[in-house]
């Protein structure tokens, strides 16, 4: 029995089985084409079944497909953390990989917290943001501002200790570092687009007073970028825009191929660990952290978003979503968000949303929409009438 994810499995819709996939085309079992609009969780950003992704792959299964990192290393996951390294702005050259967003998040704070305890403060406190997601492991969701999680914390609404939660206003962030500031460890953000908090938008402004303030109370910026790197929030990175001290990168790394993630360093971080004291260094290392398949996935994914210009795709998607979009309005619509390639159209009720999964499916478009939140992160590899096809599919549900 497969136990399926975010679901009551007592009265789960049966999932469409899927029999292959190309492009931006799911292909299922009964005959359905689907227009993907979600790219498996906001991961297959060159489309299925790429051939120069599947080739990167292929080549490095011929020699091997998985080595240790402990006491081993090999080329992809050296040209890999190289290719970051240069790639990435400013000094984040210090790459630690793992398995999966959340792993990556949890050695992200593991990361701000024990730079501290190396040097000896007894900073306590770590803040974010309200909506905030940021992983399904403990401290991701500790930091995390989710009702659905608040199981895991005893009753509803009980302060999660240690934590501080607050709104992308300015004068909050400000308020909060002056009551705060010193005993902060570290602020993560998922930087200008929360996701799975709700496709919430905010200005790049409210980041750039949060790096003022950050260097000003000597607390770690971590922007965990797991969903908005790679050109998602049409932005290459966020952290091109305002630099954070540690960047976490998942769900596109690997062009949605394998799961992988890294957790990038900068200089200040990396120094904080190096010592003649063995308790100074990082103790973590998951199994897979840097599997060989994984790191030539992402590399030739990289190669593939430089050398065909996504940032302009994106900017194109973008432009088109803007059209398509103006004018839509409707009563049960709260608010239609767009930012480089996500759309979100929320509305008052999530009763409204009952049907649109089938409906679209009977459209050719695959979606998936939560709470109040119907939205589109599509493949940056999709064509004007693919995309426009997605965009009609959801205007069309307030239309009857
Ligand atoms: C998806 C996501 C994660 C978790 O990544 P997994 O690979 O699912 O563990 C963490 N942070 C953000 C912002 C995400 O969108």
């Amino acid at each position: 029995m497969i136990w399926y994810p975010y679901a009551q499995m007592k009265t789960l819709d049966a999932p469409i089985k899927v029999s292959h996939a190309h492009g931006v085309h799911i292909y299922t079992e009964d005959g359905h084409d689907l227009i993907d609009s979600v790219s498996s969780w906001w991961s297959v950003i060159h489309g299925y079944d790429h051939p120069e992704m599947n080739a990167a792959i292929k080549d490095q299964l011929d020699k091997f497909a998985h080595i240790m990192l402990g006491g081993l290393t090999h080329e992809p996951v050296q040209k890999l953390s190289d290719k970051l390294a240069s790639w990435l702005p400013g000094d984040l050259d210090y790459c630690f990989f793992s398995d999966s967003g959340s792993v990556a998040v949890e050695v992200a704070l593991k990361m701000a917290l024990q730079f501290n305890t190396n040097r000896g403060s007894d900073r306590n406190t770590i803040l974010a943001l309200e909506h905030a997601y940021h992983g399904d492991t403990f401290k991701a969701m500790e930091v995390g501002d989710d009702e659905d999680y608040h199981f895991a914390f005893g009753a509803k609404g009980e302060k999660k200790r240690g934590v501080i939660h607050i709104p992308t206003k300015i004068a909050d962030l400000e308020r909060t570092f002056t009551e705060h500031g010193n005993h902060l460890t570290c602020f993560i953000v998922e930087p200008l687009l929360q996701g799975a908090g709700g496709m919430r938008m905010y200005d790049i402004s409210f980041i750039k007073r949060a790096r003022q303030l950050c260097d000003q109370y000597d607390v770690l910026l971590i922007f965990d970028e797991v969903a908005t790197g790679f050109g998602r929030t049409g932005n290459r990175f966020v952290a091109d825009l305002v630099q954070p001290d540690i960047l976490v990168l998942g769900k596109a790394l690997t062009g949605g191929y394998i799961g992988h993630a890294v957790t990038v360093a900068n200089r200040k971080v990396w120094e904080g660990f190096l010592s003649d004291d063995p308790t100074h260094a990082l103790m973590h290392g998951p199994t897979f952290m840097g599997n060989a398949l994984a790191c030539c996935a992402a590399l030739k994914s990289i190669e593939l978003f430089d050398r065909e210009d996504y940032i302009s795709r994106i900017h194109h998607i973008e432009e088109v979503t803007r059209r398509e979009m103006s004018g839509f309005s409707d009563p049960r619509v709260k608010e239609v968000r767009i930012m480089g390639g996500c759309v979100c159209i929320e509305v008052y009720d999530s009763k409204v949303l009952e049907g649109f999964r089938r409906f679209a499916y009977e459209h050719g478009v695959f979606s998936r929409t939560f709470l109040k939140y119907m939205y589109a992160m599509v493949p940056y590899v999709i064509n004007d009438s693919e995309l426009i096809t997605i965009l009609d599919t959801m205007k069309a549900w307030f239309s009857f």
